[in-house]
């Protein structure tokens, strides 16, 4: 292990209390005032020095002192690499139609129709178009079987330099309509400081299954955390790192903690451990009798406040919903699951929504946005006064838009105070600029909660 002390590893930039920094290298301190650490341990920066290469920080145990600045490294968030270039899935017919005039190099990205799982090239020469198939196998691109790359951004780049066997090099993206796509590259996660080493994590038990794969219990630096696992390698990659990305820009106390991935052969997020699992399941296992109105009043106020915190941050949840809420064992509530999650108040290509929780503008038109989420939360508080009970019971999930859109609400659940009703039926608004923000819910629902006993 080379240690970082020399005149080349001069700390330039000057971090601000509050930074999170990680530990490239163990310390172990000379001097009483000062804070040891290990290699991939996070510290909290409380206050600079005088010498920028010395800063005092806090480490995860609330431990306070002093460290050498070139022993870390500040962590960064990772963020999606547009790729405007890249169609989705559209045909061969389809993309000779967008890609026009036919100036030569014009191209664009599709799926493969022919070869599910591959990519296709399409790009212009001599007013034409020509087509080739990129070839998708274990996390590898290529489209002669002797370059390969580990993402469409990288087999674009390559080939905006050096045509390299091709009819022309790629010059200029058509880009793509609307809600463009985003990718995720691995050595982000790495140069941001997120990556956890395989040994440094220890898998106790089963937990959960996930759309992505099974959800572990597991150890890591002496901390109980939950580790999701992902199953099937080569699809669902993109999938799980991009939940994995948006959760490096978010810090709440009402949020679950993103603590790092671990990178290979099989990928694993690892995330803060929620003891006492989903608030469906346990407002099931406990019901009326364990769980009291201050129980419940608290979940509320705690999901609204990370709502709130995303709804300041333009980010959109798209799946609220009890399931996606974890409890942990000091009752706090936190909210879960950023697989759908995406910046910003758009329309996007059809998915699978959760119909029962999705408002009507998001399941009709695709319209997500933090107030479609304001619909998702007041089903949500639905299922937490009903205690766990599935939404709008007795009707088909084929006839529940119908009849919403009719006008039809679900009444309030046995026991639910007056003020969370009234809020139900804000949220469920079929206009959505007559939804409250999150910001207004919290402020009545800390005012129902200082009341509650
Ligand atoms: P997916 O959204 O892919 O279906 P989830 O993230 O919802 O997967 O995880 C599935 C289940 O695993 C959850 O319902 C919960 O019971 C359990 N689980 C997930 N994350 C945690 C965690 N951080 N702590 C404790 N249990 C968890
Ligand atoms: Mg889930």
């Amino acid at each position: 292990m080379t240690m970082p002390m020399d005149q080349n590893h001069q700390h330039q930039e000057k971090w601000s209390n509050g930074t999170q920094v990680v530990a490239n290298y163990n310390f172990e301190g000379s001097n009483p005032d000062d804070l040891p650490f290990k290699k991939g341990d996070v510290i909290t920066i409380v206050q600079s020095t005088r010498d920028p290469n010395w800063y005092k920080g806090q480490n995860e145990h609330g431990q306070e002192g002093m460290f050498p600045a070139t022993y870390v490294q500040k962590r960064r968030e990772v963020h999606l690499q547009a790729m405007p270039w890249y169609h989705g899935k559209i045909e061969r017919k389809t993309a000779e139609e967008l890609l026009n005039p036919r100036e030569d190099g014009l191209f664009l990205i599709r799926e493969s129709v022919n070869y599910p799982g591959d990519y296709t090239l399409s790009v212009c020469h001599q007013r034409k178009v020509e087509h080739y198939r990129i070839i998708y196998h274990k996390n590898q691109m290529t489209i002669d079987e002797e370059t390969y790359f580990d993402n469409l951004s990288q087999l674009v780049e390559h080939y905006q330099n050096d045509a390299d066997g091709l009819c022309t090099k790629l010059i200029r993206a058509l880009p793509k309509k609307g809600d463009s796509f985003g990718a995720v590259r691995i050595q982000d996660f790495e140069a941001g400081g997120w990556v956890i080493q395989k040994k440094d994590l220890q898998e106790i038990e089963l937990i959960g299954r996930g759309e992505f794969g099974d959800v572990y219990k597991g150890l890591y630096k002496n901390q109980f955390v939950a580790v999701k696992q992902l199953k099937d390698q080569d699809r669902a990659a993109q999938a799980f790192l991009k939940e994995a990305s948006v959760m490096t820009s978010l810090r709440h106390p009402n949020l679950v903690q993103l603590i790092g991935v671990v990178l290979g052969d099989t990928i694993r997020l690892v995330t803060e451990f929620m003891g006492k699992g989903n608030l469906v399941e346990y407002l099931r296992s406990r019901g009326r009798s364990v769980i009291q109105k201050k129980d419940q009043i608290d979940f509320a106020t705690d999901t609204c406040a990370a709502m709130e915190y995303l709804e300041s941050k333009k980010l959109v949840h798209r799946d609220l919903a009890a399931r996606n809420i974890l409890i942990n064992e000091n009752n706090t509530a936190k909210v879960s699951d950023f697989g759908l999650a995406k910046y910003g108040d758009y329309s996007t290509e059809g998915g699978k929504f959760p119909i029962k929780w999705t408002a009507p503008e998001a399941l009709k038109n695709n319209k997500f946005s933090n107030k479609s989420d304001m619909w998702s939360y007041g089903i949500l508080l639905w299922e937490l006064y009903s205690f766990g009970r599935v939404p709008y019971p007795r009707i088909p999930l084929a006839d529940v838009v119908m009849h919403v859109e009719k006008g039809y609400r679900m009444e309030a659940p046995e026991g639910c105070p007056k003020q969370i009703y009234n809020l139900m039926l804000k949220a469920w608004n079929l206009n959505p600029a007559d939804r409250p923000t999150f910001k207004e819910a919290l402020a009545e629902l800390q005012n129902l909660r200082s009341t509650t006993v």
